[in-house]
C-alpha cells in the first residue's frame, strides 16, 4: 500500500467523524478497527442525549448509521485488525498491525478510546465470560430471571443496573463509598424498586466463587470489616475507564491517569500525532464530544498535511 496522508485508529464516534472529515477534504485515509464500527456505543443500550434523536437511539442503531455513513467514501480505506505499534516521526510514520502488516502514513489520529477497568479480584480473568462481564447490554440476557451483582458508583454502573432491572430477578449493587457519583435520577429510580435492588455501600467484592461458572461473590464491608457471601450468577463491573494506549510511543505525553494530553486542536506533543475522543485527557467523555474532537483533529491534521506538502 502506498504511503497515505492519515491513519486513524478506531471506528468509535471520534474515529468515524475524523475519517469522514479527512476523506471529504481529499486526504487519503486508512481507518483501522480491531472489532466493529461503533466502539463503546455498542455497549450502550440507549442514548438519550445525542442531538437529533428526541426519543433516544439504541447504541447499535447509531453504530449502524455511523457504518453506513462511511460506505462508499472516496479516499477512505478500511482496515480490520489491531494496531500494535506506532513509530516514526512527522510525515513518516509506520503503523504495525497484529498480523504484522504495516501501513506508512504522514500523520496518525489516535481514536482508540477507553475500556473498562478490571476489578482486580482473584479469578476475574478465568471467570470472564462465565459470569464476569463488563457489558450488561451484551450479556444481561443470559441471566434473565437470575440474581446478579453490579459493581461501581458512577453513571455506567447505575445506568446498566436500570437496564438489568428489566431482565434479572435481583441486583446486588456494590459500591465502595457511601454515596454515588451517578446522576441522582438513576439512584432514585433504583431506590424505588424496593427488594429488587440491594445496596451494599462502603463495600467491595473480595471473592469470586464458583466451579466453572460464577455462583456467588464475597462482599467485605470496608467500615465494619463484616464479610458476607451472596448467590449471584453474574457480576457486571463498572469501576472506571482506562485509555487504550499500549501501542503508542512512550514519549507521547499522558496525564497521571494515562490519558493523552492534547491542545485544543487535538495536537499531541509529538508533531503529526493527534488524539481525539475518550483517549484524551478531558472533562466530558461522551459521543458528542468524541465526534467533536474527531472533527477538530481532522481539521488540524489537514492543516498539518498542507504545511508538510507546502
Ligand atoms: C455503558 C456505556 C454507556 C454510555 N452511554 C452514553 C450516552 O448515553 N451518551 C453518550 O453520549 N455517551 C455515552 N457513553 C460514552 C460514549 O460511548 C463514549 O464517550 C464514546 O464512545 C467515545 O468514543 P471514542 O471514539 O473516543 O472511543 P470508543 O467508543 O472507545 O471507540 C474506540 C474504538 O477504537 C478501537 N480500538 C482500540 N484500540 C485499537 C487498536 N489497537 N487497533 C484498532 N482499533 C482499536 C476499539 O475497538 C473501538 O472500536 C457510554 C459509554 C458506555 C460504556
Amino acid at each position: 500500500m502506498p504511503k497515505v496522508d492519515s491513519l486513524i485508529i478506531g471506528e468509535g464516534p471520534a474515529g468515524v467523524t475524523a475519517a469522514l472529515y479527512l476523506a471529504r477534504s481529499g486526504c487519503s485515509v486508512v481507518l483501522a478497527e480491531q472489532m466493529t464500527t461503533g466502539g463503546q456505543i455498542l455497549a450502550t443500550s440507549s442514548l438519550e442525549n445525542y442531538p437529533g434523536y428526541p426519543q433516544g437511539i439504541k447504541g447499535y442503531e447509531l453504530a449502524d448509521l455511523f457504518a453506513a455513513h462511511l460506505q462508499g467514501l472516496e479516499h477512505l480505506e478500511r482496515k480490520s485488525g489491531a494496531v500494535t505499534q506506532v513509530a516514526g516521526e512527522a510525515g513518516n510514520f509506520t503503523v504495525t498491525f497484529q498480523d504484522k502488516s504495516v501501513v506508512s502514513c504522514r500523520s496518525v489520529l489516535v481514536c482508540s478510546g477507553a475500556k473498562h477497568r478490571k476489578l482486580g479480584v482473584e479469578r476475574e480473568e478465568e471467570l470472564t465470560g462465565h459470569g464476569v462481564s463488563y457489558c450488561a447490554l451484551c450479556d444481561g440476557n443470559f441471566f434473565r430471571g437470575k440474581p446478579v451483582a453490579v459493581v461501581g458508583g458512577g453513571n455506567a454502573a447505575l445506568e446498566e443496573s436500570l437496564y438489568l432491572a428489566n431482565i434479572v430477578d435481583k441486583i446486588h449493587l456494590i459500591h465502595r463509598r457511601d454515596t454515588f457519583r451517578a446522576r441522582k435520577t438513576y439512584y432514585d429510580r433504583l431506590s424505588a424498586m424496593g427488594d429488587k435492588v440491594v445496596f451494599h455501600l462502603d463495600s467491595q467484592v473480595t471473592k469470586l466463587l464458583g466451579v466453572k461458572d460464577l455462583s456467588a461473590i464475597g462482599i467485605s464491608n470496608l467500615k465494619t470489616g463484616a464479610y458476607e457471601e451472596v448467590n449471584v450468577e453474574a457480576i457486571f463491573i463498572y469501576v472506571g475507564f482506562e485509555p487504550v494506549t499500549t501501542f503508542l510511543p512512550e514519549e507521547l505525553e499522558r496525564d497521571p491517569q494515562g490519558f493523552i494530553v492534547t491542545d485544543t486542536e487535538m495536537r499531541t506533543n509529538l508533531p503529526g500525532i493527534f488524539a481525539a475522543g475518550d483517549i484524551r485527557s478531558k472533562l466530558c467523555r461522551q459521543v458528542i464530544t468524541a465526534a467533536g474532537d474527531g472533527a477538530t483533529a481532522a481539521q488540524a491534521a489537514f492543516v498539518f498535511l498542507e504545511q508538510l506538502h507546502g
